[in-house]
């Protein structure tokens, strides 16, 4: 009885594993990039490389709306982004 609850538990510890995991290539899939300053990657939700310390959020020339500022174009108006460094 007391392996039967062992085994339960280990199934349950894998399973538990698993979800983590997926969870994480989730949150990995989500759509990152590359400081514009360093070139480190960077998450989609970074407001500030790690690296550098650069900022990765900017506002749009076109429209002012918050765009990560490896975005070639915005996203809300499609026009094109100047890159102080480019
Ligand atoms: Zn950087
Ligand atoms: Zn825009």
């Amino acid at each position: 009885m007391v392996l039967i609850f062992i085994l339960l538990l280990a199934l349950l510890g894998r399973l538990i594993i698993a979800e983590l995991e997926r969870k994480g290539q989730d949150s990995s899939a989500r759509e990152g990039g590359n400081c514009p300053t360093c070139a480190a990657s960077v998450e989609a939700d970074w407001l500030v490389c790690p690296q550098c310390g650069a900022m990765l959020e900017v506002r749009c020339s076109g429209c002012n709306g918050r765009i990560a500022a490896y975005f070639a174009n915005c996203p809300w108006c499609g026009i094109r982004q100047k890159r102080a460094n480019a």
